[in-house]
């Protein structure tokens, strides 16, 4: 059989792609190395994942986000019911919501995805892989792409002594991506500076080990919950993978680290990674593209590799349907690397900040002490809360209008049905409050046309969405359907599909 798609790896990015080319009525084969989904490491409190908001409208708006979150924390509320402080940290320094000023993101109003939230990756996996099958997507355990090669047509997968073919390959298969080095697509970025550690363990003399975050001349360390320890050693990044996580060598960093004489008596689960921060120079070589972990690492501060890797699915699997129906206008496939690079440069930048301020070194900590001014002031809580939380994201479009190329507001119909439900499906909207826009919103097949007012308009008449979710076009008042045209022409379908108007 040939499949339109080949996906290596049923990670959540792996997953989710399967599920929007599925959406398109692609066929999908996803290969997974790993036999048995399982891991420790993808369950509470090592697998809690920090969701930011595109990622948690990604979700709600294909009707996952209570079987993914539902079960865990929504950060906006503490423990007790009461609102949340903490609105999230940069380096360890804390902002507050107290202190975040919503009202300056102008085109958002309130859905069940308008702030970060934390999910369980087990969860999170579960859920995708069960929506994946469900939509008809063919996953294979215990099949590692081994290598592959590509001529103009298509992709021949090589698994052992088998072989599969598809028309394009996608490589979801992590930061250690097989598809990328045997690809030879170009890894560039910054080596590590520290290892750090999460790590389970008892402890003979606990309270040798403090709960806040304590700096150290090596590198800093805290115990969050009684037995959980997280902390980073600055060296060089030579522990990981390397040291056999064992007790004895997470009781000598620790030790190290905190300058005590901390002794552990158990240890039952530990995990290390760096600050490395690499990135692919292109996503794209002919029929094989990167995405996730495979075309971006850094480290976990801040949050941010899922909900980056998530936020590439989302993106390209539309384009990458159009184009395997032949129905993608000029350049739509490019435009996944124009869109999805910037941002993965962002959060590779966001984690050198922050291993920038947490180097023991006067110097950095002058800098986190300016840093901590500024989190403190509600132009500081917003700055960091719109990068860390990506709510502001906006995607460089050209046209004039300050909505396009963000995330369209979660506007709703008279009759309460939300935009996020008319999503759900995968396909473009055309969102026409006047009902002045018919004759234009018939002629695209794949774009759901939808005439009426709105309860809360934010002083637009009309908005063309992707089936992403972000904004194509928009306009304030009495539509131009020529306009309009131009913008259908550039994202929904190649112009020899729709008759002249
Ligand atoms: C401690 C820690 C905390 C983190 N916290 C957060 C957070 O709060 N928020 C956030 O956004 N991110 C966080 N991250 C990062 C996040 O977990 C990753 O960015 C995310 O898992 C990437 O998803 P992925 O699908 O690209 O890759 P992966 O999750 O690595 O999945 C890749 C899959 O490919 C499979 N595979 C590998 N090689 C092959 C092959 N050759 N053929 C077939 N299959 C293959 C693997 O078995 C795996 O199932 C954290 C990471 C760590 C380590």
């Amino acid at each position: 059989m040939l499949y339109d798609v080949i996906i290596a790896g049923a990670g959540p990015v792996g997953l989710l792609l399967a599920c929007e080319l599925r959406l398109a009525d692609c066929s999908v084969l996803v290969l997974e190395r790993a036999e048995d989904p399982y891991s420790p490491l993808k369950e509470l409190p090592f697998g809690m994942r920090g969701i930011t908001v595109p990622t948690a409208e990604t979700f709600y708006r294909r009707g996952l986000l209570d079987d993914i979150a539902g079960g865990t924390t929504h950060l906006a509320v503490g423990e007790d019911g009461a609102p949340r402080r903490r609105a999230g940290h940069f380096a360890g320094i804390e902002f507050e919501d107290s202190n975040i000023e919503t009202s300056r993101w102008q085109y958002r109003l309130p859905s069940p995805a308008d702030t970060n939230m934390a999910a369980e990756m087990k969860q999170i996996e579960a859920v995708l892989t069960d929506r994946a099958r469900s939509l008809g997507a063919e996953i294979r355990r215990g099949h590692g792409v081994d290598d592959f090669g590509q001529t103009e047509n298509g992709v021949t997968v090589r698994i052992g002594a088998e072989s599969v073919r598809g028309r394009w390959l996608v490589g979801c298969d992590g930061g250690r991506s097989t598809v990328r080095k045997q690809g030879g697509f170009d890894f560039a970025g910054s080596e590590p500076l520290f290892t750090g550690y999460m790590a389970e363990v008892e402890i003979a003399d606990p309270e040798a080990i403090r709960q806040e975050r304590t700096i150290t001349s090596t590198g800093f360390y805290l115990q969050p919950d009684p037995g959980m320890i997280a902390m980073l050693e600055f060296d060089g990044g030579a522990a990981h993978r390397t040291a056999p996580l064992t007790l004895e060598h997470i009781q000598e960093v620790l030790r190290r680290v905190s300058q005590t004489d901390v002794t552990l008596t158990a240890l039952r689960l530990a995990t290390t990674w760096t600050d490395r921060a690499q990135q692919a120079t292109t996503y794209r070589d002919g029929r094989v593209l990167l995405a996730g972990d495979a075309a971006h690492i850094h480290s976990p501060l801040g949050a941010q590799g899922l909900n980056a890797g998530l936020g590439d699915a989302m993106n390209l699997g539309w384009k990458l349907a159009a184009t395997i129906r032949g129905e993608a206008p000029e350049g739509l496939l490019d435009t996944y690397q124009d869109e999805r690079h910037p941002v993965g440069a962002q959060v590779l930048e966001w984690s050198r900040a922050q291993t920038a301020i947490m180097l023991p070194a006067p110097q950095s900590l002058a800098m986190g002490s300016i840093i901590s001014d500024l989190i403190g002031t509600p132009s500081g809580a917003t700055y960091f809360a719109e990068r860390m939380w990506n709510a502001a994201l906006r995607y460089d479009l050209g046209g004039a209008h300050p909505l396009i190329g963000r995330s369209v507001p979660d506007f709703e119909l008279l009759d309460g049905t939300r935009v996020a439900e008319l999503l759900r499906d995968g396909q473009g909207l055309l969102l026409d409050f006047d009902g002045e826009l018919a004759q234009a919103g018939a002629l695209w097949r794949d774009l759901k046309y939808v005439p009426g007012d709105v309860r809360e308009r934010l002083g637009l008449a009309a908005v063309l969405v992707r089936p992403d979710g972000v904004v194509a076009w928009a306009c304030d008042e009495r539509p131009d359907p020529a306009e309009l045209t131009r913008a259908a022409f550039r994202w929904f379908t190649s112009a020899a599909q729709v008759p002249a108007m």
